[in-house]
C-alpha cells in the first residue's frame, strides 16, 4: 500500500517486485481507524484473486522505531495513531508500517536504479525532498524510526519558512515548489522572457505548475532552463553535503521534477562536481534518475513486509 493524503495505492506485488494487480481508493477522513477500514478493503479484494501473505504500508508521515504507529503525518492530520494494529486486527495478516520514501529507496535497490549498490541516498524530488538512504545493504532508519529526512536540512540561513517550521530547508530551495516559485518570479520582473511558460498555463502566474516549467524546458525556453537550472544547482549543492557524512556510491532521483531529466540532473551533476569536499582526490558518485516511477512506493512496502 501507498498511503498518501489524497489516494491509497494498493497491489500485489511477487517476490521480483512484479505488481501483479492494483487498486485505488480515495484516502478517506483523518483517523487511521478509517485509513483501516479502506487497507482492509482492500486487502479482502486483492485476496479473491491472489494469496496474500502479508501487507506492507508506506506512509507519508513519521513512522516510530517498531515500523507500528504513525507519529505525524503533515497532509494526513495523524498524531500517533496505531496503523499497524488497526490494519493487522482487520486483516489477520503481518503488517508493516513504513516512511513512504523509506519504501521507495528500497525498491530502487532492491529492483530498481540502485540495484546492486550497497550505499545510496534516493531523493523523491515532488513538491519537497523526500529521501530514503540504504547503507550497507539495509535501510537507514536512524534511532527513533524517522531518519532520513534530507529535505530538511538546513541549507540557507534564514531562508524560506518551511512546513517543518524551520527556515532554509533544503526543499525550498530543491523541488517543485521552488521550481514553481523560480518561474513566478520570472514571471513578475520579466514577462516576456516568461512568455513560454505563461502560454501553459493561460497568462496567470498563480496558476503555473512544475509540469508548465518543464514543458516549456523541453521545448527550449531559456527561462524554464535558467529555473530547473537553479533547482538542479541546489539539488547539487545538498548531495555534496550529504556525500560528506554519508559517501554513498549513487543518487538515485525520482518525483515528478525528475520527469525534466537532463534539465535537472546536468546542472545537479555540475554543482555536485563542483562542491563535494575533497573533490580532486575522491571517486564521483552516480547521480541516476529512478526507474521505478510511481509504483516505487507500494513495490518498496511490500517487500519491506516480506522480509
Ligand atoms: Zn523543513
Amino acid at each position: 500500500m501507498d498511503v498518501g493524503g489524497t489516494k491509497v495505492a494498493a497491489g500485489v506485488v511477487d517476490g521480483a517486485g512484479t505488481v501483479l494487480a492494483s487498486v485505488r481508493r480515495p484516502t478517506p477522513g483523518h483517523s487511521a481507524s478509517e485509513v483501516a477500514d479502506t487497507i482492509a478493503a482492500v486487502v479482502a479484494e486483492l485476496s479473491a484473486d491472489y494469496e496474500v501473505k502479508a501487507v506492507g504500508i508506506g506512509a507519508a508521515s513519521w513512522i516510530d522505531a517498531d515500523r507500528s504507529r504513525v507519529l505525524f503525518a503533515p497532509n494526513l492530520a495523524w498524531r500517533d495513531e496505531p496503523l499497524r494494529d488497526e490494519v493487522s486486527g482487520r486483516v489477520g495478516l503481518p503488517v508493516v508500517v513504513e516512511n513512504d520514501a523509506n519504501a521507495m529507496a528500497w525498491a530502487e535497490y532492491r529492483f530498481g536504479a540502485g540495484r546492486g549498490r550497497r550505499d545510496l541516498v534516493c531523493l523523491t524530488v515532488g513538491t519537497g525532498i523526500g529521501s530514503g538512504i540504504v547503507l550497507g545493504g539495509e535501510l537507514y532508519r536512524g534511532a527513533f524510526g524517522i531518519g532520513a529526512e534530507t529535505g530538511h536540512m538546513r541549507m540557507v540561513p534564514d531562508g524560506h519558512l518551511c512546513g517543518c517550521g524551520n527556515r532554509g530547508c533544503w526543499e525550498q530551495y530543491a523541488s517543485g515548489r521552488a521550481l514553481v516559485r523560480a518561474a513566478r518570479q520570472i514571471a513578475a520582473t520579466d514577462p516576456s522572457a516568461a512568455a513560454s511558460m505563461l502560454e501553459a498555463c493561460g497568462g496567470d502566474a498563480e496558476r503555473l505548475t512544475g509540469p508548465d516549467v518543464t514543458e516549456a524546458a523541453r521545448k527550449g525556453d531559456a527561462a524554464a532552463i535558467r529555473c530547473l537550472t537553479e533547482i538542479g544547482h541546489w539539488l547539487g549543492e545538498g548531495m555534496a553535503t550529504l556525500t560528506a557524512v554519508l559517501d554513498p556510491d549513487r543518487f538515485v532521483i525520482g518525483g515528478g521534477v525528475s520527469d525534466s531529466g537532463d534539465l535537472l540532473l546536468g546542472p545537479a551533476r555540475e554543482r555536485f562536481a563542483q562542491t563535494v569536499p575533497g573533490r580532486a582526490h575522491r571517486p564521483p558518485a552516480e547521480v541516476v534518475i529512478a526507474e521505478l516511477g510511481s509504483q516505487a512506493g507500494l513495490v518498496g512496502a511490500a517487500d519491506l513486509a516480506r522480509i
